[in-house]
């Protein structure tokens, strides 16, 4: 299984990664605030979005470079570890230098030229699946990338487009250990896109990491109803807080059976 390092931070190995933050970064004390927040909760890394995919044009679509900065003050007021989407090839080198991760989109997952530039980055990268992707496309993307050099590929679920209209998408859990299995790259589950509703984030969170994942991004936001993208799907900071404790325990737990599974395989081959 491959561990992927940043900075101090190991994914894919014992310890879960909590990704959490706005969907947008809207601007300097919106971003701060959640930073801090999650931070406190013991978030690992911040997630917020610059150059926003939207649907509609119409739509907010990022505060661009300035939201770039405001990223790199969170980061290095806080310590976490940030991820931010990049659409083009032309924002590759902006972005790089004001983000830890670049972020590729369930819409750009079939980008070859995008995947290919980044394959030849020495960067971090958080491939989401498309909402239209089989996993073998997902994986095929993911081998875009690996095959230019770059080996730091972190995948993320974050639900397909099916026939039902009760939630955004639906989480495809099966994937996870699946993508899993066959790519050895660590799996993120993101709850929030999957399901566009804030009411069942927990369950699917903790869904999740009993499926494998080894980490979850969650989009938060101090005021989801004023927030300028992906309102209904934003955890406030209470709920977050709940969240938070929920995901710890189940990581403690997750955590003990790791260790008496491989205790049972040394005791196993010892005997
Ligand atoms: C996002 O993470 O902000 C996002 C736009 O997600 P997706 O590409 O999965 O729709
Ligand atoms: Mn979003």
């Amino acid at each position: 299984m491959a561990e992927i390092k940043i900075g101090d931070l190991v994914i894919g190995g014992r310890q879960k990664v909590m990704i959490a933050g706005p969907c947008s970064i809207e601007g300097r004390d919106q971003l701060l605030e959640i930073a801090r927040e999650v931070k406190a909760q013991g978030a690992q890394m911040l997630r917020g979005g610059a150059y926003k995919p939207r649907t509609s044009p119409h739509s907010f679509q990022g505060l661009g470079p300035q939201g770039l900065f405001h990223l790199k003050e969170a980061a290095e007021e806080t310590g976490l570890i940030t991820v931010t989407e990049v659409m083009e090839p032309e924002e590759l080198d902006l972005i790089s230098k004001y983000a830890d991760v670049l972020q590729v989109g369930a819409r750009n997952m079939f980008n070859y030229p995008l995947l290919k530039r980044i394959g030849k980055m020495d960067k971090p990268v958080l491939l989401k699946r498309s909402f239209m992707a089989t996993i073998e496309e997902f994986l095929l993307a993911s081998e875009y990338i690996l095959k230019e050099g770059n080996r730091r590929v972190m995948l993320c679920e974050r639900g397909i487009r099916t026939f039902d209209t009760m939630t955004r998408n639906t989480l495809d859990l099966a994937s996870v250990p699946i993508l899993k299995k066959m790519s050895g790259l660590p799996v993120i589950v993101d709850p929030s896109h999957a399901t566009g509703r804030s009411d069942i984030i927990l369950p699917m969170t903790l869904a999740g990491l009993i499926a494998g994942a080894d980490g979850v991004m969650i989009e938060v936001h101090p005021n989801p109803k004023k927030a300028l993208s992906d309102g209904l799907q934003s955890l406030d900071l209470p709920h977050f807080r709940e969240l938070i404790d929920e995901y710890n325990s189940l990581c403690k737990y997750l955590d003990n059976r790791e260790e008496h599974r491989a205790m049972n395989i040394v005791r196993g081959a010892a005997s």
